[in-house]
């Protein structure tokens, strides 16, 4: 947003260097926005006009008052000049007013119309978006860069609209008054707004200076006054070294405050002089026009030159500083488009198939998939999965075992091969179709702020209790949520904190069987869950797997025996499958992530509990 104040009208050195370019087709974008209330915009322009020129008449008034009224003595005139100038200031500020609404009000609308066409677009933008982008930056873009645009329409439009309006009709006005006068105002004003500007820069300069030192010391008390910080410090006795380095920088600050403050000062007296230089050489001049020269023209058409001379000083600085502002604005209106013009890499095929049901049966069919081009990922991936049956993938830690769920419900598509759902090429289904009918359940379980019937209710608006209270069942988590004081009606806090991390995974599990998915994929959590959670885990997806088509991402031994057949993974490939006995036999990368990890998870299944409490344990796959 354009800092107000005296910085206005210039730029930082990273703010020139991403100067759009203004072409034509940016200026036809930007107003194609402004079209659908042209209407508005037409009556704001008419407002803006008759303001000005109201605003400018009492000006010239004040010279009848004086000619007409004063100097003849006629007091009848002098009332009703004054009458007719109150009136005249106070319906220009009526039309000011109406003015102001008109213009928040479009500024409003467009950018109403511009976060929900941004917001449509960012929820279309890929998995790969919200991965590689920095989702502060996403939100600034929706929030502060389009308020910026609202900015850049009640402010920055219609300034040159009134700025350069009031100039014209002051000029003309002034001409019809004296040509002579009126030229040298001409020359005057802008000629005196160049010293406020020099002066202007200097005081923008010191301000920038005074807030980066201000970030230094921010900076210091942050990093030293934390715990960790004050830490360090005290170690290693850093005191007297951190003190050094804050009192200079506190020095620096002070000096610059004061320094800036008087700047702020020089340019109030540079200002004010170089103004009141103007009327006084409009008086001498009038003066000896008047006196020597015996020129047509009054005391008061004298004051009308002035008073309008004085009124010209503002909205030629500003216009002064518009070309920053309309630069500013446009590269705001850049940025927002570059935003807009990110394709929409995951969309629904022209002539997207819409099947009658789905079995949830899965092929992938020499797969290769990479997150960027520089780096594959999967490397001809083969497998196929039958209507009802499950498969468990099991892997070390980045072997790109979520990759090849991700591939399915097309989160990412695929870079070779294809993926089949149904026999049917992703690509070719309906985006709709698929996603509700591949379920998902991820290693982060992510739950909305509100009520656990609320969370539910996502995956089904319009589930019936009874509904909800089955898919708990099978999920193994209804008795806990009965167990609550306020029962489905519990909070879960913001994401789901106040749950436990096994509360949530189930929770989510009923989420997804609400949906009640041809194909189930389970993303087993790699984090560390309690036995007894794990255990009720367990007995939520036992059945499940039995019921229905499932891919289970697994990590403990128990989810992979509960699996029709294993494919193991490693580094992108399928390199061994088959059924526990099997690969367990054949001594390969199976059996090595078994020896050193599914083994150890068999532990806390013995019957017998252990005889004295131990560490708590990690059951995690990692890097074999
Ligand atoms: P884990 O068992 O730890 O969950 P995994 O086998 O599921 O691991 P993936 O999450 O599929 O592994 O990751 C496979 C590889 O792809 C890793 O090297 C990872 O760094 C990389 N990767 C994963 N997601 C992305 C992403 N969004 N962008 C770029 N690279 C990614």
């Amino acid at each position: 947003m354009p800092p107000r104040g005296p910085g206005r009208g210039f730029m930082t050195e990273e703010e020139k260097q991403s100067v759009p370019k203004v072409t034509k087709e940016l200026l036809v974008r930007v107003f194609s926005y402004l079209k659908p209330y042209w209407k508005q915009m037409a009556l704001v322009l008419l407002a803006i006009t008759v303001s000005s020129f109201f605003g400018l008449l009492p000006s010239v008034l004040t010279g009848k008052i004086i000619d007409d009224g004063l100097i003849a003595r006629d007091l009848d005139a002098l009332v009703k000049l004054i009458l007719l100038s109150l009136a005249v200031t106070f319906a220009a500020n009526l039309i000011g007013v109406l003015e102001s609404y008109l213009n928040t009000w479009i500024a409003q609308h467009i950018t109403f119309d511009m976060r929900n066409q941004m917001y449509r677009h960012l929820q279309s933008m890929s998995q790969r978006f919200f991965t590689s982008n920095n989702q502060g930056d996403i939100i600034t873009r929706m929030t502060s860069d389009i308020s910026g645009v609202q900015q850049v329409i009640t402010s920055t439009f219609t300034s040159i609209l009134s700025n350069s309006i009031t100039l014209v009709v002051a000029v003309i006005a002034m001409y019809r008054k004296n040509w002579i006068l009126a030229t040298m105002g001409i020359i005057i004003v802008p000629l005196f707004t160049i010293p406020t500007r020099a002066a202007g820069k200097t005081r923008w300069n010191l301000t920038r200076e005074s807030q980066a030192a201000n970030d230094e010391i921010n900076g210091i008390l942050n990093e030293t006054l934390s715990v960790s910080g004050q830490l360090l410090v005290k170690l290693f006795g850093k005191e007297d070294y951190e003190y050094g380095k804050y009192e200079a920088a506190n020095r620096r600050m002070i000096d610059l405050n004061v320094k800036e403050s008087m700047a702020g000062r020089w340019f109030r007296v540079v200002i004010t002089t170089f103004t009141s230089i103007g009327p006084m050489l409009l008086y001498f001049v009038g003066g000896l026009l008047i006196m020597r020269y015996d020129a047509d023209l009054s005391v008061g058409d004298i004051t009308v030159l002035v008073a309008l001379l004085g009124r010209m000083y503002g909205p030629v600085n500003s216009l002064l500083n518009i070309q920053v502002d309309w630069l500013r604005s446009m590269a705001l209106f850049t940025r927002i488009f570059d935003y807009f013009d990110m394709p929409v890499e995951i969309k629904n095929a022209p002539d997207a198939i819409v099947p009658e049901s789905a079995s949830g049966a899965v092929e992938f069919d020499h797969v290769s998939f990479g997150y960027d081009e520089s780096r594959l990922i999967l490397k001809d991936v083969n497998f196929k999965l039958e209507s009802g049956r499950s498969i468990a993938i099991v892997g070390p830690s980045g072997s790109g075992k979520s990759t090849i769920v991700n591939l399915i419900p097309r989160l990412y598509d695929v870079s070779g091969g294809s993926v089949l759902f149904d026999g049917t090429d992703v690509r070719k289904l309906d985006l709709g179709f698929l996603r509700e009918n591949v379920g998902m359940v991820s290693q982060e379980t992510y739950l909305f702020n509100g009520t656990i019937r609320e969370n539910l209710l996502y995956a089904k608006p319009d589930a019936t209790q009874e509904e909800i209270e089955e898919a708990c069942r099978k999920a193994n988590i209804h008795d806990f949520i009965a167990s609550q004081e306020k029962g489905y009606d519990t909070e879960v806090g913001n994401r789901g904190l106040k749950l436990s991390g096994g509360e949530k995974q189930r929770i989510s599990i009923a989420r997804v069987l609400l949906r009640d998915p041809a194909l189930l994929i389970f993303d087993e959590a790699t984090s560390a869950l309690d036995s007894i959670s794990e255990a009720k885990i367990q007995e939520a997806i036992d059945p499940l797997i039995d019921s229905r088509t499932s891919i289970l991402i697994a990590h403990r031994l128990s989810t992979i025996l509960a699996a029709d057949e294993i494919i193991v993974v490693k580094d992108g490939e399928i390199v061994e499958r088959g059924t526990h006995k099997e690969l367990v036999k054949a001594g390969g990368v199976y059996t090595e992530l078994y020896e050193t990890q599914f083994k150890a998870g068999l532990e806390h299944l013995a019957p017998e509990p252990p005889e004295r409490p131990r560490p708590h344990r990690d059951y995690k796959l990692r890097e074999g």
